[in-house]
């Protein structure tokens, strides 16, 4: 027969086991939830990071588009030295004025006329050129 103490003693020790063993499998729940956390963390933070670079570059390329419309006419030709003032034709204070190398200032409908006519008249120049050339 066992007595009553003995038995009291291996109950508590099962008991004491059946603690330890739940103990263990709540620790590694915790870590496994703390690994978790720090993954979904790092995974957001990588996102977080990636999503400001594609931001950047958007900005920084609208910035050089905007940069390139101010200092170049549609068709790709660079225009001259800018700045706030009146046109010497039109008469008018604009923002930007282009100072030419005549050392007018114009606004930029009256650049692009101004640059149109010395195209037209240089094309002329070159085909009376031509002409000149083919008479000869
Ligand atoms: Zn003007």
């Amino acid at each position: 027969m066992v007595p009553v103490a003995c038995k009291m003693a291996a109950g508590s020790t099962l008991l004491g086991a059946v603690k330890l063993r739940m103990f263990g499998t709540n620790i590694w729940l915790l870590v496994g939830a703390l690994i978790l956390l720090v993954v979904g963390l790092a995974v957001l933070i990588a996102i977080w990071t990636g999503v400001n670079i594609l931001w950047w570059r958007a900005s920084r390329r609208r910035v050089e588009q905007n940069m390139h419309r101010r200092h170049h006419l549609p068709d790709g030709t660079p225009l001259p030295p800018a700045s706030r003032g009146i046109c010497d034709r039109c008469q008018q204070v604009v923002n930007p004025v282009y100072h030419t190398e005549d050392g007018r200032r114009l606004c930029l409908h009256h650049y692009q006329e101004q640059k149109n006519q010395q195209q037209a008249a240089k094309t002329t120049r070159t085909d009376n050129h031509r002409h000149d050339a083919a008479t000869n």
